[in-house]
């Protein structure tokens, strides 16, 4: 009825989320957390609106307080059966009425709430205006692991996802590379992985040739031509959970040193990936990767992080990155993607997510990560 199909869990799955939320808040010595239609509203609550207007829609989280979703009247039929009556208060404000004035009579006037990273600025100086005595913090800053450790639902929803894109993966490594434009096979991996069941496409990169050195390229007019190598990235939502992964392909046979660059890289994701265990801090998985491609001389063009977290979203804490000493725990997820830019020449990038276990990790994508010859 409302918004995109979600994964299937149920009211009280999403109140034990909201209660271990608000507890999360009250430990950081937040009065609250309030949060706008996005990924966040999704995880606590299941609700993603169809259209995300200029009325303000917002759940209040606070600790000791029944939670309430404050909603444009219009949306609140959608809202409630979305949400499900009996398990969370729906309130509704008119249109031509104060949202803000409405929201302000649930918070404390000089409280500090945690606000969701993706609030339209509107929202926020619409609350800073009803009560001056409030202050706000991102709520990533404030609280980065809320979403971090899965359960075994979530994990199984990621490891479908994983397999979904793996099967993307297998047909793209089929069709022709040579002689087409990047976008065409962009466009060939956008339908295999809404063929495998993935409802939203968030990126399809092909990056061949000198593009590939270029870690942010998506895919453009260039013209795939033997020889190249061509970085693959790609992924979006299969049932409300994330997906992505990377696999450098090469056209026809390699050169020597095309081989010798893409076996650090995937010496380093096999480092990267041997480092996850419980308690281990995150940046000791960065370090791990980073070191086998140092040692071969390539630092230099490892130039970004080597893993992010991902669940409703693609891209979310945790962070395997250099300073970020969070130890991994079981149920998180994350992406561990180290990769090689050579300026102007060709780039290489191996990613899998990666699940913290009892014992280590376990990989969700299991393509093979040697380098796959296309045509
Ligand atoms: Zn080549
Ligand atoms: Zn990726
Ligand atoms: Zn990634």
């Amino acid at each position: 009825m409302t918004g995109t199909a979600l994964a299937p869990f149920t009211a009280d799955d999403y109140r034990v989320r909201r209660e271990r939320a608000a507890r999360a808040a009250a430990e950081a010595g937040l009065a609250g957390l309030l949060v706008a239609p996005g990924p966040d509203l999704v995880w606590l609550t299941g609700y993603a609106p169809t259209a995300v207007t200029e009325r303000l829609t917002l759940l209040v989280l606070a600790a000791g307080q029944d939670p309430v979703l404050v909603v444009p009247t219009l949306e609140a039929p959608d809202a409630r059966h979305a949400v499900g009556e009996a398990a969370l208060t729906v309130r509704d404000w008119a249109d031509g009425k104060d949202p803000y004035a409405a929201t302000a009579r649930l918070l404390d006037g000089s409280g500090r709430y945690g606000i969701s990273d993706n609030t339209w600025a509107l929202h926020l100086l619409g609350l800073q205006k009803a009560l001056p005595g409030t202050s706000y913090a991102a709520l990533t800053e404030a609280l980065p692991m809320l979403r971090a450790v899965k359960d075994a639902a979530e994990l199984e929803l990621l490891a479908a996802a994983g397999a979904a894109a793996d099967r993307a993966f297998e047909e793209i490594r089929k069709v022709a590379f040579a002689g087409r434009r990047e976008s065409d096979v962009a466009a060939d991996l956008a339908g295999l992985l809404r063929r495998s069941g993935h409802g939203r496409v968030d990126f399809t990169i092909v990056a061949s040739g000198p593009n590939g050195a270029d870690p942010h390229h998506e895919a453009g007019d260039r013209v795939i031509a033997h020889g190249d190598m061509v970085v693959l990235d790609f992924g979006g939502l299969k049932d409300g959970y994330g997906s992505d992964t990377s696999r450098t392909v090469h056209v026809g046979e390699p050169t020597p040193e095309e081989r010798r660059v893409h076996a650090v890289v995937r010496e380093a994701q096999q480092a990267g990936y041997e480092a996850v265990r419980p308690g281990a801090a995150c940046q000791e998985v960065d370090r791990a990767a980073r070191a086998v491609i140092a040692d071969a001389g390539y630092g230099e063009y490892f130039v970004h992080r080597t893993g992010h977290g991902i669940g409703v979203t693609t891209h979310e804490p945790p962070y395997m990155i250099e300073g970020e000493e969070q130890p991994l725990v079981p149920g998180m997820c994350f992406s561990v993607e180290p990769g090689i830019y050579l300026p102007g020449r060709f780039g290489v990038r191996i990613e899998d997510i990666v699940a913290v276990t009892e014992d280590g990790g376990r990989r969700l994508n299991t393509t093979t990560r040697e380098m796959v010859i296309v045509e």
